[in-house]
Formats: structure tokens, C-alpha cells, sequence
């Protein structure tokens, strides 16, 4: 979720980007493993991330894109609308992992999702538009452990033994904690980047730490949270601060709390 902060600070122009990017390629460091982009509100300063990132990828054609195509929650779009076209024609094209949540991933195929089913259908179409990994971070799929679960699936393109390729499909319930925080959705795509890289051939696993990463750093952040506001008390935005620096070693070395069912 994300919730709008008070307007300051300066918003980067593309040709500012551009500018950065220019000054990367002369000092010769522009070789990358990895890129990851998140929230983004202008269209031309997009179109410049998909120039760079074009660019990024001849200098190092193995690097890794994760793509987290941040435009909305729950029906409701915070981009400009003009943004949803460049998603789907440029940026969703080159994106080697992808995290939208349910209602990203319908606007980026014209797909509601209700059932688990659906949501298959939709990683499929997914994968057809280019990403060889996605991970529909939330949706409102029922899950069949009950409401105190949100329900999360993943999909990526393997070999089988048999040399056939195929989609392999995971399904996650994710335990819910009564709060919203700011930056969840920042620190997932994070983790999804860096648990692949760790397991590159098993989105399982990838995906079983990320969620057990978001868990520990959730519970310590709602605790402390809790124990500020005082009982009976909602704790303010300001307590619900994710507590990162806290939670460095479970960040380094999660204990898996949720195991991921192939489906
Ligand atoms: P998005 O809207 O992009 O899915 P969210 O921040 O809502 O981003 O969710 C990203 C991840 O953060 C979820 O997969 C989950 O692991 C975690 N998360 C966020 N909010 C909660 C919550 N209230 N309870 C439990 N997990 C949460
Ligand atoms: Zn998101």
C-alpha cells in the first residue's frame, strides 16, 4: 500500500536522468547485474528508464530486470493513466521479473482476477508479454486458510528433465497483520532481487524467503509499533516505520515461516 506523503522534495526531470546516465556511460560503470525500478509518475522520465535500461542491456545482455509496475492498489490507479500504455508496449517488454500486485496485473492485461484460476490465466499472459518470472505480490483471493491470510502466487518459465518448457506456478498465504505500512511493497521487490539471485532456478525458495524476510520485518515493526502507541492505542504512521536496521539478520538469514505449494 501506498500512502501519499506530504508534497516536498524535488521531483528528477528525464533529461535529468539522462544526464546522470550520460556521466555513468564516460566514467565507463555503466556495467550492471542488476536493475530494479519502482514508482514512477511521468511519462517522459519513464520512457528515459526503458532508453537506459535498453542501453544497460547491450553493455551487459545477462543483466537481470526486476520491474515492479507501480500503479495502483485495489481499483484504484495513483499514476496518470497515460503511464498504464508505456507499461505494456515498453517497460513490461523488457522486465526479466515482474511484481504487481492483482489490480497491476489486470490493468496490464485487461484480466480481472477472482479465483486462483484466474490468476493463472493472468501470469500466463504475463509471461507472453516478455517477464520469464512474476510474482503477483497481493491479491483478494480467498484464501482456503481463512481471512487472517492474504493470498500471493508466483509463476516462471523452467525445463523440465525431459528438456519441455513449461511454467512452473507457486501459491503462497501470507499471515495478515492489521496495519498499513509504507514501503512493503518497496522492500518485497528488493528481496525477490536479491533471493533470486541467491536461487536463480527455484522461485520457491525465492519466494518462501522473501515472504519470511516481509514477515519478521512486519511482526518486529508492529510490536514495537504497539508497544509506542500504548494500549488500546493505534500506533501513528511514524511507529509503523518499517523497522529495517532492527531486522538486518533476519534480513540476511530469514527463518522460513510459510511454505510455498507448487500448484
Ligand atoms: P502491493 O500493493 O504492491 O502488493 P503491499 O505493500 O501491499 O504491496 O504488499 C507487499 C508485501 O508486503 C505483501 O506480499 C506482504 O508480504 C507484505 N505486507 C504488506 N502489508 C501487509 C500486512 N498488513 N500484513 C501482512 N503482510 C503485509
Ligand atoms: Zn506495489
Amino acid at each position: 500500500s501506498l500512502v501519499s506523503p506530504p508534497p516536498t522534495g524535488q521531483v528528477l526531470t528525464a533529461e535529468e536522468l539522462n544526464v546522470l546516465y550520460e556521466g555513468i556511460k564516460l566514467n565507463k560503470v555503466n556495467h550492471y547485474d542488476y536493475i530494479l525500478t519502482g514508482y514512477c509518475r511521468d511519462q517522459s522520465f519513464l520512457e528515459m528508464v526503458v532508453d537506459i535500461i535498453q542501453g544497460l542491456k547491450k553493455a551487459n545482455p545477462s543483466l537481470i530486470y526486476v520491474c515492479d509496475p507501480v500503479m495502483g492498489d485495489h481499483g484504484a490507479m495513483y499514476v496518470p493513466e497515460h503511464l498504464l500504455p508505456v507499461y505494456k508496449d515498453k517497460v513490461v517488454p523488457l522486465a526479466n521479473i515482474l511484481t504487481p500486485n492483482q489490480f497491476e496485473a489486470e490493468l496490464l492485461t485487461g484480466r480481472k482476477i477472482n479465483t486462483e484460476e484466474d490468476a493463472v490465466e493472468v501470469m500466463d499472459l504475463l509471461h507472453k508479454m516478455g517477464p520469464e518470472t512474476v510474482v503477483l505480490t497481493s491479491t483478494d483471493i480467498p484464501s482456503k486458510n481463512g481471512d487472517q491470510f492474504l493470498v500471493a502466487l508466483g509463476s516462471h518459465k523452467i525445463v523440465k528433465p525431459d528438456g519441455t518448457k513449461t511454467n512452473q506456478k507457486i501459491y503462497m498465504d501470507i499471515p495478515k497483520v492489521d496495519a498499513v505500512f509504507v514501503g512493503t511493497g518497496d522492500l518485497f521487490a528488493a528481496m525477490l532481487l536479491a533471493w533470486t539471485h541467491y536461487h536463480p532456478k527455484d522461485l520457491k525458495m525465492a519466494c518462501e524467503k522473501t515472504v519470511s524476510v516481509m514477515h519478521h520485518v512486519i511482526k518486529r515493526t508492529i510490536t514495537y509499533a504497539n508497544e509506542m502507541a500504548g494500549p488500546g492505542k493505534r500506533p501513528s504512521p511514524a511507529q509503523l516505520e518499517l523497522r529495517m536496521v532492527q531486522s538486518k539478520a533476519d534480513i540476511e538469514n530469514p527463518a522460513i515461516i510459510v511454505e510455498a505449494k507448487i500448484i
